[in-house]
């Protein structure tokens, strides 16, 4: 049977914000095409911009977990890993008054260890099938191109909300992708998916 009316549905995750620029940047865009992406928060930003933590989740979008202090939790003890994502959760909760079950370790780098305290603390570790590399290119129609041609139906695209160049490729392959048969969800309604 044809699905050909479901379309390609991607989430766009963005790591390592809010940033006070070009957070709002991005949540603008999203919210003028009504779609929803996830952001992997970063404790210690979300800290410094409670207001846009607020404003992500009153627009729809989902939030992740990126830990407190954004370092690599290999390197730590199975109390170090516990605290960098504890921290990162009770920030969240005291300014959201919600915690999110989605953790993506920095730098996507886990191992057993980084897996059992995640799951110990109620979290599914979650990163990405497109690598736009955008943090390495710091040009917008790289960005834009990397998205594009990478995507298909049921990816998750890393992004990061720290750049402008970032967020401008961003802009342009949503506006692109939008005049296709493309839909932008979050990376629960993709993962919702699996197995259906
Ligand atoms: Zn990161």
């Amino acid at each position: 049977s044809s699905h050909m009316n479901d379309g390609n549905k991607i989430a766009l995750t963005f790591d390592d914000g809010p940033h006070p620029v070009y957070t709002p940047q991005i949540l603008d865009t999203l919210k003028e095409y009504g779609v929803h992406a996830t952001f992997f928060l970063i404790g210690e930003n979300a800290e410094r911009n409670p207001e846009l933590v607020r404003r992500i989740l009153r627009e729809g979008h989902e939030i992740g977990n990126h830990t407190y202090l954004h370092k690599n939790l290999k390197e730590h003890t199975s109390g170090g890993i516990y605290e960098e994502i504890a921290l990162a959760e009770e920030v969240i909760l005291r300014i959201a008054d919600q915690r999110t079950k989605l953790l993506r370790p920095p730098g996507g780098l886990y191992d057993k260890l980084v897996c059992e305290t995640a799951h110990r603390l109620d979290y599914d570790i979650i990163l990405w099938t497109v690598d736009t590399l955008d943090w390495k290119y710091r040009n917008a129609n790289t960005v834009r191109d990397a998205i594009m041609s990478k995507s298909k139906d049921g990816s998750i695209v890393l992004l990061h909300d720290l750049h402008g160049t970032s967020v401008d490729g961003a802009i342009k392959a949503i506006e692109q992708m939008l005049a296709g048969d493309y839909e932008f969800v979050t990376v629960t309604e993709i993962l919702s998916r699996d197995g259906t």
